[in-house]
Formats: structure tokens, sequence, C-alpha cells
């Protein structure tokens, strides 16, 4: 039973992972700090090859400082910049949007399908038909993979390709997920993974990864990454500074083998929230037939939201809102990008009833017991 000492469960926590792997991780740390080289060496060069790897056969894997700047590389890459638009969801992290603006293009943000929360492929695919009015022409399209499951993407791969539009996709909440046979960042042109610490392969600080099959884009990202050198001090190309360090690279060689595991331990916690809800007031989350989720977030929706989370509060369990406030509502945006057809409604309506209950491998049986009986009540 919950007393005043019961500590509540978190929503998330990336102290608990460090605690679960500090040996190793602690070792790796070690063997960098020993090495006397911190940024791009062979920790990095592992981390890459064996990310690729591990992502699929032909896969391309470049690092970099964080999610962020992955989605711009990919798209400065692409010689995507000023004069192009990139039409992507509001529904999202907001550095999706803003790494578009980083680039220098035009974000289009289209509507999401209620129930999964992702893109809403007619919408692309109107736009792509019939472009909205007075904005540059559509270059490329972020599709991004929320809270662990895919974007419903097979029906835009085709016409992308035929208009010349090029797929990014955001796996930054979905690594390891499937689509079909597929994992998630082999689908469309290039794919950006974040690798922040409460991601579900994260680092102990910022980190990202980009992966491509095309080895030529690989190459002038991993140039544009550092200021645009093929060699030491000479610039081919104007770039930026945006390294993977060492120390996160042995730190993420740590964890990618352990990725698999910690993403079935997601779904069994999932799976036992769906039992604790069946039959309440409140419904689990949809999941895409043919795609595997890997529950980056456990996101359920309720009129009654706040609520919902003061119960779950007073029963001893964090929750969290990903994310609030749409992008195209928040200040810095408001009345300024470009919005799709349907005007972001459904993507509205979720923000208002979304709640993401903890969720995170290291959780205890007694804290998900405890979770589950918190559900059971509502
Ligand atoms: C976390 C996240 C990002 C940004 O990653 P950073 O590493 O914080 O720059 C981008 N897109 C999505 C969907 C994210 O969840």
């Amino acid at each position: 039973m919950m007393n005043a000492l019961t500590p509540t469960v978190p929503q998330a926590d990336p102290g608990a992972a460090y605690r679960a792997q500090k040996e190793e991780i602690d070792a790796a740390i070690a063997r960098v700090l020993a090495s006397g080289w911190y940024i791009l060496g062979e920790e990095g060069r592992a981390f890459e090859a064996e990310f690729a790897a591990w992502l699929g056969e032909g896969q391309h894997a470049v690092g970099c400082a964080n999610g962020t700047d992955a989605l711009v590389l990919i798209l400065r890459g692409l010689g995507i910049g000023p004069g192009a638009t990139v039409a992507t969801v509001s529904h999202t992290a907001v550095a999706t949007v803003a790494a578009i603006e980083m680039a220098g293009a035009t974000p289009l943000l289209l509507d999401i399908d209620p129930d999964t929360y992702t893109m809403d492929p007619d919408e692309l695919l109107s736009v792509l038909e019939e472009p909205p009015p007075g904005l540059p022409p559509i270059r490329a399209v972020i599709p991004v993979h929320l809270y662990g499951q895919a974007a419903d993407i097979r029906p835009i791969l085709g016409p992308c390709r035929e208009a010349g539009v090029k797929v990014i996709e955001d796996v930054s909440q979905a690594h390891g997920a499937t689509l079909g046979e597929a994992k998630l960042g082999t689908l469309g042109d290039a794919a950006a993974f974040s690798l922040y610490p409460t991601k579900n392969l994260g680092a102990l600080g910022d980190a990202g990864v980009l992966a491509t099959a095309d080895a030529e884009l690989a190459e002038r990202i991993a140039a544009l990454r550092q200021y645009g050198w093929k060699r030491r001090y000479v610039s081919d190309l104007v770039g930026v500074n945006s390294r993977l360090d060492e120390l996160q690279a042995a730190v993420l060689r740590v964890r990618l083998p352990r990725l698999e595991a910690a993403n079935a331990r997601r779904q069994a916690i999932a799976a036992a929230y769906d039992a604790a809800l069946s039959g309440g007031p409140v419904s689990p989350p949809m999941r895409r037939p043919g795609a595997t989720h890997v529950f980056h977030q456990y996101v359920v929706r309720s009129r009654e939201r706040e609520a919902v989370q003061a119960r779950l509060k007073e029963q001893g369990v964090a929750t969290a809102i990903h994310y609030p406030m749409p992008v195209h509502a928040q200040p810095a945006y408001a009345g300024r990008v470009p919005l799709g057809p349907a005007g972001c409604v459904e993507t509205e309506a979720a923000a208002r009833e979304i709640l993401s209950l903890p969720i995170f491998p290291e959780m205890t049986e007694e804290q998900v017991e405890r979770v589950c009986s918190a559900l059971a009540a509502l």
C-alpha cells in the first residue's frame, strides 16, 4: 500500500539506466579518458559501424552532436534549404520544426491521424498534388515515428519518389521499431536519431546519429559535421561543428547491444498497463497493424486528463504530457508557420487530451504493479 514514505514512480529515470549498467559504463568511460583521444576517434567510428550494421545491410551511419543536428545535417547534405518547403507534423518535439528552419527551409505543418498521433498520409498526398499557394516547392517530408510507433509512411514513399520529394525519417522516439519487415530508419532516403538520455537508445549527455543507404550522402554529411573537412584543415564544403564525442560513443556502444532487451521490457510493461486499463474509462494506445511499437512513451487519452493525472499523482504515479502545446501554437511559431489544409485540428485535440504514463526498462516489478493498481482504480 502507498504511504507517505513510498516514493513516487517517476515518469522516466535515466539514472536507473546508468546504475543498472554502471560497471560496463564506468569501464568504457575510463577507457576513453585513458586513451587521450576525445573527439571523432575509434569509439565514434566503431559506434557508427555497429549502429549501421544493427540498422540493416547497406546502411551508413554518421554520429553527430544531437538529434536536431542530425536532421539539419541531412537537409543540408541533400541541398534542401532556402527556397524549399519541408512538410512535417506539428505534433512532435519542437526540434523537428526547429531543424527545418535551421537549414533555412520553410516548414509546412500537417495534421495527425488521431489514433496513432502520426502524420496523416492523405493530407501529405493532397499537398503534393496541390501545393499550398505562396510557399516554395515541397522538396522533402519528415514523418515522425512518435512514441515508439511507425508513422504510416508506406502510402507516401512511392508518390514522394515520383515527385522528387525526399523522405527523411525522424526516428528519435522509435529506435528498433519496425514497419512490416523493415526497421524504421531504413524506409526513406535518410533517417535522424536523437540519442538524448531518455530515448530508447540514449547517451549520458547530448548525442545523435543519422543513417542513409546513400554512401555519397553519408560522406558529404560526415564532412559537413566538421567544418566541411574531407581532409584536415581544408574546408571543401561550408560545414558546421556537430561532432559525436568519444565518451558518448563509448557509452552508446555499451547500450546498443542491450536495446532489443530494453525495448522488450518496455513492451512487457505496456502489456501490463493494457490489462490494467481493460474495461475502464481510459483506453490503451492503438498499435498500427503490421508494425512493432517500442513504447518510448505509453500515451493514453482522456477528455478528463487533468482529473486522471491528479488521481494518478495521489497514488504516487508521475505522468508527463508529450506535448502540451503543438508547435504551431507556441509563441515562437504561432501565426508564422504555415499549416496544411486540415488546419491541425486533430493535433490540437490530442494536445488537450494525451497523458504519458511512467515507462522505462529499469522499472521494478513493484513500480509496474503500483502503476497498474492506480490504472485499474481509474
Ligand atoms: C528528442 C527528439 C528530437 C531532438 O533531439 P535532440 O537530441 O534533443 O536534439 C527530434 N525529434 C523528436 C521526435 C524527438 O523526440
